[in-house]
């Protein structure tokens, strides 16, 4: 099945890392102004700035705050590196209570000096750390799974079923998935695994952009929705098959799109937003 058109803003959510140079207020007025609804914080925007004060104005310009952007990065051969990691997780679930954030998007880590099952096992304990202190802070944790050509330092979670084995083993409500269009497109088990994800409840976020041929650099060339291959509307589909009805929400780090007027691609990201 594939998902029916986009007809208005009302699940559009953007990340602030996508408007890379706006600062917070510069972004929280702009994305207000062209009908956005959601917006996820990345936590360099919060720096030097009263978090809760900021939620307040994000909420102001009609917006809510979806996710914080990012925690995880637990492992480590070294163990006093895993446990700083324990620290800066606890710090943002602090943040991520203040601002107003239902979620924290953890890009999980990995270490090259180890095996990715150790990497693994080393993500579940981290998170298993963290769990207590962000269920009395109401802060739920969502592992986004990475494509594979991060394995080596950004994430040992790979595919929708190892952040599904990986939930359901942790087995809290507030412990769930991060699905991003980028980095599982290519999976022959995708359909399977998001209906997976949503009949156990694990199904937490859902972040789109596009995979661009050819793809110049590994982190910063994401595209504009329709710019590549990612079948995201189909995606989409199964999404809202398996229940989801959170935000949609856009994610693109791009030095080409950086590089352009940002109130010109903010635009662009409306309109393509509606075809896909
Ligand atoms: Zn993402």
């Amino acid at each position: 099945m594939s998902a029916t058109p986009i007809e208005n803003l009302s699940k559009l959510c953007i990340h602030t890392i996508t408007t890379k140079s706006w600062s917070l207020e510069e972004a929280g007025e702009r994305y207000e102004a062209a009908g956005v609804k959601g917006i996820s914080v990345w936590r360099q925007y919060l720096e030097g700035r009263n978090i809760a004060a900021s939620g307040d104005r994000l909420r102001n310009h009609g917006l809510e705050i979806v996710s914080l952007v990012r925690g995880g990065f637990f492992p480590s051969t070294v163990a006093a590196t895993r446990q700083k990691a324990i620290e800066d997780n606890l710090k943002a679930v602090d943040e991520a209570a203040a601002l107003g954030a239902e979620m924290i998007v953890l890009v999980c880590g990995a270490d090259p000096g180890q095996s990715l099952e150790t990497s693994r096992a080393q993500i579940q304990a981290g998170i298993e750390k963290v769990l207590p202190y962000a269920i009395e802070a109401g802060v739920k944790l969502a592992i986004e799974p990475l494509h594979p050509m991060y394995a080596d330092t950004r994430s040992a979670v790979n595919t929708l079923e190892q952040a599904n084995d990986m939930a359901e083993a942790i087995g809290s409500e507030f412990v769930g998935i991060a699905a991003d269009v980028y980095h599982l497109w290519w999976d022959p088990h995708l359909e399977k695994e998001i209906k997976r994800c949503g009949a156990n409840g694990n199904l937490f976020a859902f972040h789109i952009c596009d995979w661009v041929s050819p793809t110049v650099d590994m982190l910063n060339d994401r595209g504009l929705m329709g710019e590549g291959c990612i079948p995201i509307k189909q995606i989409r589909g199964w999404v809202e098959e398996a229940g989801f009805s959170g935000f949609n929400e856009v994610e693109i780090f791009s030095d080409r799109h950086w590089a352009s007027d940002q109130q010109e691609f903010l635009a662009n990201i409306v309109s393509s937003y509606k075809s896909c």
